[in-house]
């Protein structure tokens, strides 16, 4: 677990990223990383002197296999109440399969996108209690705004927190060796547009789906990469 402001701390269950974020006593989760790691969710929450009971929210980015894949056990540990994207809530509602991705272009992109994208995986299914729009601002953790972000997935959605302090961007790129494409896209020019909407977007630290955060000027980096 690594703090990455006052009430926000990334957790990687998984090689994916989860971020945990504070309000008093509640707390709210965005993406719930790969299947069987809902003990290091649940270990950050002990760590922070919480109780799973104070986890009060589950949101998701985008209904990947290595983002939602401990949320069946967080809900049922925590109670939590479940937001995602209409457009992606049937596939944890489902479990899978998932929807068609292709390669990002590049050697390396093809390298990890064969090693980790599986579309016949099948997850725990779980209920989605609430859908979130593009430009809606959830009233928890102080706040969360909405993106819409298409392209790697139909349903994507990147949060901006408490203004401008922190983008939670998805799979829109990942920081594994720097700021790069994700592994895939179901839709490429879809993708480029929703990489450039959050290239004209203010904020201070970033954490996409998979690498390190990003933890000052991160909207002139993510501008950088795009133009
Ligand atoms: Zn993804
Ligand atoms: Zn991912």
């Amino acid at each position: 677990m690594k703090q990455i402001n006052e009430d926000a701390w990334l957790l990687s269950p998984g090689n994916a990223n989860a971020v945990l974020l504070a309000k008093g006593n509640e707390l709210t989760l965005v993406d719930a990383g790969f299947a069987g790691k809902e003990r290091v969710v649940l270990d950050a929450i002990a760590a922070l002197g919480r109780r799973p009971s104070n986890l009060k929210h589950l949101v998701f980015t985008h209904s990947h296999p290595d983002h939602i894949g401990s949320s069946a056990a967080i809900v049922e540990a925590a109670g939590a109440r479940t937001y995602m994207h209409a457009l992606d809530a049937p596939f944890a509602e489902t479990g899978g399969r998932f929807r068609p991705m292709t390669a990002a272009p590049g050697l390396l992109h093809g390298i990890m996108y064969r090693l980790v994208w599986h579309p016949n995986v099948r997850m725990r299914p779980f209920r989605i209690d609430q859908h979130v729009a593009d430009g809606e601002t959830l009233p928890l953790a102080g706040g969360l705004r909405a993106v819409h972000v298409p392209g790697h997935a139909a349903g994507q959605l990147a949060y901006l927190w408490r203004g401008d302090r922190l983008l939670i961007g998805g799979d829109v790129f990942m920081n594994i060796f720097g700021l790069a494409d994700p592994v895939g896209f179901e839709d490429e020019a879809q993708a480029r547009r929703s990489q450039r909407k959050l290239a004209a977007l203010q904020f201070d630290k970033a954490v996409f789906g998979h690498g390190g955060a990003i933890l000052s000027g991160a909207s002139d980096k993510v501008r950088r990469k795009v133009h």
